[in-house]
């Protein structure tokens, strides 16, 4: 494969380094670290990497001592941890997509091409380094784009290193200026010959930057692990994060200019995607969404649950996915004409189902493509993961009683759950023990009354029916 001329050897060297960016992520579990592979990683649709912080919170949450778990400090501490985890998780993210992207345009460039050009300008600020390289530009300038992310991210796994004065090592005047005079080195413009021997002979730093981002991660997942044995150890096990927290706030500047669909739904979607329960002495997994019929064609499902349970190993969890029994409960204050106050899963199918054929039609018939995105809005109303678990564990439980189920969720239960629990708390059914973070999803008012809208509507249907059966 090696091949002799100067040119290919370094292409080969920067193949190289993308074929290390193509090796699978290890994440640390209870026992053994776990491969997942980049496909996965790399699907929006699945948000694996908002999936896999959340069991980490969920797993440390659940080994806790039941008072510790009512200690809002615990939790308060648990949860920056964390969003520290999610936060490098993102910016390992950030920086194999970005480049990945850059390596594949120098390999595949043009042979034709003569001259790179870099045409560097000084940045005035940090804010100024991210704007430039998350903005959409031209592919021309993916030469000073890699060389820019390199530098940036020497600078912040650096600052990360010098343990004693973080404080003053890490400010954004530093890393600015540093980032500005190791660049204003470069020429303005190359041969190509020149400009690959570069960066070939940057790979090493590429790659060490991995491997750093790499030991970072696993180190945040191992003290997320073995929070409940170190939580009073605050000083040792704390350290890390407080130096991470300063890089964190220079990147959350920025934040409003993430822009591209990967990065936003990795960043910003904060809704709580994971959910526990323990019940007779089992454990119980379910995730947001995920499982619903439209997306749940290729068994990637099936593998993120494998991971999770090879993570959580010893511990074993059965996988909860959504049922016909999964409710959604009406406002309870809400005036309804029918003693019925909830409509299933099941109902919801049937009513899209007979969609074009009620006997009641007030609306005009429409495609299946209209119909399912109709009804693809409205899947929303039931898959919560911690409703997936209540409704399957009391369809499991064949006794009258119910039994006391501890829920240990990411988020506070939404609205829509919150009628579920209060419904039982009620009906005396069920005593939850519920445990979640400080964070809440936010669920617009308008949504929900279209929510609610739309159950009556298939109440009103499921009426129609029985009177003409
Ligand atoms: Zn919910």
């Amino acid at each position: 494969m090696v091949k002799n001329t100067n040119d290919f050897n370094e292409i080969d060297i920067l193949k190289k380094s993308l074929e290390q960016l193509e090796s699978p992520w290890e994440f640390q579990g209870n026992e053994k670290s776990v491969k997942v592979e980049t496909s996965i990683i790399e699907d929006v649709n699945y948000n694996f990497l908002g999936v896999i912080n959340d069991f980490y919170f969920i797993e440390s949450l659940d080994k806790l001592e039941e008072f510790e778990k009512q200690d809002s400090d615990i939790i308060i501490t648990l949860e920056r941890i964390s969003n520290h985890h999610n936060f490098l998780l993102f910016l390992k993210y950030f920086y194999q997509t970005e480049l990945k992207n850059y390596l594949d345009y120098l390999i595949n460039i043009n042979p034709k091409t003569k001259e790179i050009s870099l045409n560097f300008y000084a940045f005035k600020n940090v804010s100024e380094v991210w704007n430039f390289l998350l903005s959409k530009s031209i592919i021309d300038k993916y030469p000073l784009k890699l060389l820019v992310l390199i530098e940036l991210y020497k600078n912040l796994l650096n600052s990360n290193e010098d343990k004693e004065s973080t404080d003053i090592v890490f400010s954004d005047e530093y890393t600015v200026s540093n980032i500005n005079n190791n660049l204003s080195q470069f020429e303005s413009q190359y041969d190509l010959k020149k400009y690959f021997k570069i960066i070939a002979s940057l790979t090493f730093i590429i790659d060490s930057i991995t491997t750093s981002l790499n030991i970072l991660i696993k180190n945040v997942q191992t003290s997320l692990l073995l929070f409940y044995k170190n939580k009073s150890n605050s000083k040792h096990a704390y350290s890390i994060f407080r130096e991470l927290s300063s890089i964190e706030s220079t990147v959350s500047t920025f934040e409003d200019k993430i822009r591209t669909e990967e990065l936003c739904t990795f960043y910003k979607k904060k809704v709580n995607c994971l959910a526990s329960a323990s019940y007779n002495n089992e454990k119980f997994i379910a995730i947001n969404g995920l499982d619903t019929d439209s997306i749940n064609t290729d068994n990637k499902y099936e593998k993120i649950i494998r991971i999770i349970q090879e993570l959580a190993k010893p511990a074993e969890f059965k996988s909860i996915q959504i049922t016909d029994e999964v409710k959604y409960y009406l406002d309870p204050t809400i005036e309804i004409e029918y003693t019925r106050n909830n409509i299933t899963y099941k109902m919801f199918k049937n009513y899209k189902k007979n969609y074009n054929n009620q006997a009641n039609v007030n609306h005009k018939k429409i495609s299946d493509e209209n119909k399912d995105n109709i009804f693809n809005d409205k899947n929303r109303m039931f898959t919560c993961c911690e409703r997936k678990l209540i409704d399957n564990l009391i369809e499991e439980s064949t006794e009258n009683e119910y039994p006391n189920i501890e829920l240990i969720i990411t988020m506070e239960p939404c609205p829509l759950c919150n009628r579920t629990i209060e419904f039982l708390k009620r009906e005396n059914k069920l005593e939850l023990k519920i445990r979640h973070s400080e964070k809440n999803s936010n669920l617009p008012i308008d949504i929900i009354k279209e929510y609610d809208d739309f159950a009556i509507e298939i109440l009103n249907s499921e009426q129609q029916k029985k009177k003409s059966d």
